[in-house]
């Protein structure tokens, strides 16, 4: 019983990190996503790009350098 409830507190540390971590909404293709996104040229938090619409935005630099932290 011990280690089921062991199990079950890890399970609700997941997906009590899971809501933590930022949701964005990408403001170049609309899409919700989670986890890293990028700022573009005004570096607004309010305005970010999902990975794949960075990488177009930002070409030919590189996008992982505007990562939002
Ligand atoms: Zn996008």
């Amino acid at each position: 019983m011990r280690k089921l409830k062991i199990a079950l507190a890890l399970f609700l540390i997941c997906i009590f990190m899971a809501g933590c971590s930022p949701s964005w909404t990408c403001s170049m293709c609309g899409d919700d996503f989670r986890g890293r996104a990028y700022y573009d040229v005004l570096m607004d938090r309010e305005w970010v790009l999902c990975e794949s619409s960075a990488r177009e935005y930002w070409a030919p630099l590189n996008f992982r350098d505007f990562q939002v932290r």
